[in-house]
């Protein structure tokens, strides 16, 4: 937690006691309305974005848990009511983000809550799925891929419920290996690495990182980028099943909802769409676009309704991940 952000002041022009205190012990401000102004000045100069701990998990958790939270205040002041290992990670989050952002997702989401029913319990797990033992328990016999779910709700019957969290309709929905999931994995990396070397690149160094990418520009030689298609080719249908259960929930003993500040989707129903549909995995071409990626649409019974890329996070020397993105939501 950053301890350097200056605390409010009373009207006296002395500097807030509470303020301090709470700043020391759990890094936010006190609940007066002006301290936290400048709290979100001095922690948006000095934070980035944090995509591992994202202020729209800890808000949906805590408009779930509590009835009559409208700003980023009430979040914080109630996270205590939550069950989460990382609450400081998640407030330096939500203390960067826009009261716009902030208040559009809280609207969005107590409009839904209903649908979740009578909620006991909050579980924000944040990076890691093992923290509390009734979870892991639950998930027990399932990959990493089937556990999407970032927070979990139990409810007073005691039946439970996953929420996977996007901040934005666009947000990515997977980020795995692409070479994980073909056979010949190992030699499409072999490929890479003996192409890299006719170069000159014999490993990652950041300042070859720009020259190395445009050897992975679209319209240029590049026997990985061949080879790699070639081997989707092959195992088209490999590829589909590993998309298909990275966008569902598949055998998870709960159900399991995502949601992304624009709708709530059953994943059980997706997961009924795209298995009885017709699902197509078609390359799309951009000769002239800068960018070391390659590009698929899913079309689903002929309609778009996802985009792939498929690139690296930084460095080259590494499998590229495959980025799923919605085109269109809507599925009739
Ligand atoms: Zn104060």
């Amino acid at each position: 937690m950053n301890k350097i952000i200056k605390p409010g002041f009373l009207k006296n022009g002395k500097v807030c006691k509470t303020c301090i205190k709470l700043l020391s012990n759990k890094g936010y401000y006190c609940k007066r309305g002006d301290h936290s102004i400048e709290r979100i000045i001095s922690i948006s100069n000095t934070n980035r974005k944090n995509v591992d701990y994202n202020f729209a998990e800890l808000l949906v958790a805590v408009c779930l848990k509590c009835d009559n939270i409208g700003n980023r205040d009430d979040i914080i002041n109630n996270v205590e009511t939550i069950k989460c290992l990382k609450k400081d990670e998640y407030i330096k989050d939500i203390n960067c983000r826009s009261e716009k952002q902030i208040n559009n997702y809280i609207s969005f989401i107590n409009k839904e809550k209903k649908k979740f029913g009578k909620i006991k319990t909050v579980y924000l797990l944040g990076k890691n799925t093992n923290c509390f033992p009734e979870i892991t328990e639950l998930n027990q016999n399932l990959s990493q891929i089937q556990c999407k779910s970032d927070i979990m709700l139990k409810l007073v019957n005691n039946s439970w419920f996953g929420i996977s969290v996007k901040s934005q309709k666009d947000s990515f929905l997977t980020n795995y290996s692409i070479q994980k999931i073909l056979s010949n994995g190992k030699e499409l990396e072999k490929v890479k690495r003996d192409f890299l070397k006719s170069k000159g690149y014999l490993e990652f160094k950041k300042e070859d990182r720009k020259k190395i990418n445009s050897l992975f520009y679209p319209g240029k030689e590049n026997i990985y980028w061949d080879s790699l298609y070639n081997s989707i080719e092959i195992e088209k249908e490999k590829v589909i099943c590993s998309i298909k259960e990275g966008l569902c929930s598949s055998n998870t003993p709960y159900k399991v909802y995502e949601v992304d500040g624009e709708n709530v989707i059953d994943l059980d129903k997706l997961q009924e769409e795209l298995y009885s549909k017709k699902i197509e995995l078609v390359k799309k071409e951009y000769p002239n676009k800068k960018a070391a990626k390659m590009w698929y649409d899913i079309l689903v019974d002929g309609i778009k309704k996802y985009s792939i890329e498929i690139r690296w996070k930084g460095n080259v020397f590494c499998s590229p991940q495959i980025i799923i993105q919605k085109i269109n939501i809507s599925f009739s």
